[in-house]
């Protein structure tokens, strides 16, 4: 593989660093701005990686591993692949892969390199996320998906060796996948020299990932060649053209950040010369609460009745939904996108001058000690805040609002946020590499290691799924069954159980709802016929049987759009319900589970729930007046959150799917089971407890 790299014409200045041993690149002054209606190949050499297009060709080519460190936007998801293309890497059928931590990138940056390439999506350019794959066999050439399809595939391919370069994107984010992901890779590049790993990210510590990719510390054996080709770990770093950010604290701590923000969009709209504005929030129910009351507002006040465009950014959100957000707002309007995290390094978005920082993100917190894991709105750390206020400095000088004040981002905010494997309940990872055949999961090699009593409760909750066996080894075949379905291991098992129970069908509609974060539309000031739609559907058993109840209704209505607007139901949350199921199908069909409806025998529902959620049970507490549940695991507090059709009923024993916290730990999607399931269910995690069924 030789001829994009002609030594001697464009030759990339080395810089060989004496301290760490690593290869930095510097280039000249980066471009002027990428902004305005220069043709597609102008505006591709306009990015700042471009001018080190020759540097990385030549270091993916003489190193195993190259790590990228480029400021958001400056074209590093985009283009590389496309380089890396250019240069004949996909050659006789190989493929790039170029994974990202969110599923929403995937499909965003795909649509953008398809459009650059000027070629149709599924076809040489494609992607694959959990249950959507638009990738063709022997055609498809440049891949993106994310870091967990690509450990799927690693269970029928351990040494992915349809891929020639494997592009491990927004490295910085340390998702839990990215962490197993590394470390795997590290593993494969022993077996596969011809591979090449490009790591690149937003504010990597490039240093550190290079250390974890120097598989010998000697120097002398890292500078020696294999067959050409240098072990030691190259970094390059692509300079920005950051403009500079002005920015605003609040003076005072901010009581309601979803207002705080709404109020401040209003003053830039109001105050500010022309420039879209991002805003920060934390998930898709404050982003709806936000731009209902933006809405609201401009409907309402006199003045800018219509200058603003406002849109909503979240996973999930319907592609045509997402095309909004990119496309530029029309003549004389601003656009306001009310995004989680996301826009914060994964995807781009221009034209944005003004970003208004909530200083939150949603974040999974697990604790071993009470086994609780949590979605939790938790303060950001100032890595990103810079990154957020980084995002209006892209077109122009910009201004950043940051919904916190200056003493608590200098003493408070936490320098770097702790990778998710650190916070994570590790049940599905564990699966995933036993699936592997990695058996020592502490002596794996971590990026960072997992905390061992996190472990511990793991391969404890895996063993009374009947998914692990006395030595740790996955069972057969319930084991490889959980492992091949790519679902959280509790609701893989409960698909499982469903098939000895005869309830599948039922199952499979269950665990296709619960893979989606609603199937209702709710909002601030709509309680009252939000409650009043789900009654229609609510069953005595709890949430996960009205799931079903809509799910038939739904079906019944001719699956209508119509019919969801009326009942509240999101429309497009049931169209993947129905494509999530079907894949769900075809999976079970594979693994040879029997495909059987219950004709209405809830119980036999119930059961199927406990069998793979047994560990989430909770009794109400006999004296309490307020609902309050402990679990029967470690005795933590809970409640029934008010969106289930259980609140205020309350019934004796529940099981959840899975737990929020705002001022209390609420439980969501709740059924109400028997007690004496759970025995059988599980009997190894109850009985040992000192009498915990009474
Ligand atoms: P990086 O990965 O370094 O953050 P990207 O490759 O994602 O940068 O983006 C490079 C540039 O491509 C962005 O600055 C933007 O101009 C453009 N771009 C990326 N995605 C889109 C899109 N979906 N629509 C329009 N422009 C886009
Ligand atoms: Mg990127």
């Amino acid at each position: 593989m030789s001829g994009f790299w002609k030594p001697g014409t464009e030759k990339p200045r080395l810089v060989d660093d004496e301290e760490g041993g690593v290869l930095f690149f510097s280039a000249s002054a980066s471009s002027s701005s990428g902004y305005g209606y220069a043709s597609m190949e102008k505006q591709r050499q306009r990015l700042p990686v471009y001018k080190y297009r020759t540097a990385i060709l030549y270091l993916v080519e003489t190193h195993a591993t190259t790590i990228i460190v480029g400021e958001t936007g400056s074209g590093k998801t985009t283009q590389i692949p496309q380089y890396i293309k250019e240069a004949g890497w996909t050659d006789g059928g190989r493929v790039i892969a170029c994974t990202q931590p969110r599923r929403l990138a995937v499909q965003a940056v795909a649509s953008r390199v398809v459009e650059e390439m000027g070629v149709k999506l599924g076809e040489e350019v494609g992607y694959t996320i959990r249950f959507e794959d638009l990738t063709k066999p022997d055609v498809t050439a440049v891949k993106f998906l994310t870091d967990g399809v690509l450990l799927r595939e690693m269970m029928d391919d351990p040494l992915l060796t349809k891929y020639s370069v494997i592009m491990v994107d927004e490295a910085h984010e340390r998702s839990i996948s990215t962490d197993i992901l590394l470390g795997l890779l590290k593993k494969i590049q022993r077996r596969r020299p011809d591979l090449r790993l490009i790591i690149s990210s937003a504010t990597i510590e490039a240093k550190s990932m290079a250390d974890f990719f120097r598989t010998s510390k000697k120097r002398r054996e890292l500078k020696s060649m294999e067959g050409g080709l240098l072990m030691e770990p190259a970094i390059l770093s692509v300079e920005g053209r950051g403009f500079n950010v002005e920015i605003n604290y609040a003076e005072e701590p901010v009581p309601d950040y979803v207002q705080a923000t709404v109020s401040t969009v209003l003053l830039i709209h109001e105050q500010e010369p022309s420039g879209d504005i991002l805003v920060f929030l934390t998930g898709q129910d404050d982003i709806d609460a936000s731009v209902q009351l933006l809405n609201e507002e401009t409907q309402t006040s006199r003045k800018n009745s219509s200058g603003l465009i406002i849109l909503p950014l979240y996973s999930g959100l319907p592609r045509a939904e997402q095309e909004l957000v990119f496309s530029p707002a029309p003549r004389g309007k601003r656009k306001v996108v009310v995004s989680t995290n996301i826009a914060e390094t994964s995807i781009t978005l221009e034209g944005i001058v003004y970003v208004v920082d909530s200083g939150f993100s949603k974040q999974r917190f697990y604790n071993p000690i009470s086994d609780i894991e949590n979605l939790v709105v938790a303060p950001i750390s100032k890595a990103s805040a810079r990154q957020r206020t980084g995002r209006a400095g892209r077109v122009r000088p910009g201004k950043c609002y940051r919904m916190y004040t200056e003493e608590y981002y200098i003493k408070d905010m936490p320098d770097e946020g702790i990778p998710e494997i650190q916070r994570s309940n590790l049940v599905s990872c564990v699966i995933q590499l036993k699936a592997l055949g990695i058996d020592n999961i502490l002596g794996f090699d971590w990026p960072a290691s997992p905390s061992p009593e996190a472990m511990i409760r793991a391969l404890e909750v895996l063993y009374s799924l009947g998914v692990l066996d006395d030595d740790a080894k996955l069972t057969s075949p319930t084991g490889f069954q959980v492992a091949e379905i790519p679902l959280d291991p509790m609701i893989s098992k409960m698909l499982i159980a469903s098939s000895q129970c005869g309830c599948s069908e039922e199952i499979i509609t269950i665990a296709a709802v619960l893979s989606i974060q609603s199937i209702w539309i709710s909002g601030r000031g709509i309680q009252r016929e939000f409650d009043e739609a789900k009654l229609r559907f609510a069953a005595a058993e709890g949430d996960h049987v009205t799931f079903l109840n809509v799910y038939k209704a739904f079906l019944q209505s001719g699956k209508s759009s119509q019919w969801c607007h009326k009942n509240h139901v999101n429309y497009h949350a049931m169209r993947k319900v129905l494509e999530v199921r079907e894949q769900l199908k075809r999976i079970a069909q594979r693994i040879g589970l029997v495909l059987k409806s219950c004709e209405g025998d809830m119980r036999a529902v119930r059961k199927a729930v406990t069998s793979g959620f047994f560990a989430n049970a909770c009794r109400l507490e006999a004296y309490s007046n307020d609902g309050m549940y402990k679990t029967i695991r470690g005795s933590q507090e809970v409640y029934i959150h008010p969106s289930s059709v259980l609140f205020r009923v309350n019934p004796k024993w529940v099981i959840y799917s899975s737990l929020v916290s705002t001022d209390k730990q609420y439980m969501r999607n709740v059924i109400s089971i028997d007690p004496s399931w759970l025995l059988e269910a599980a009997p190894q995690f109850y009985q040992q407890r000192p009498n915990p069924l009474h």
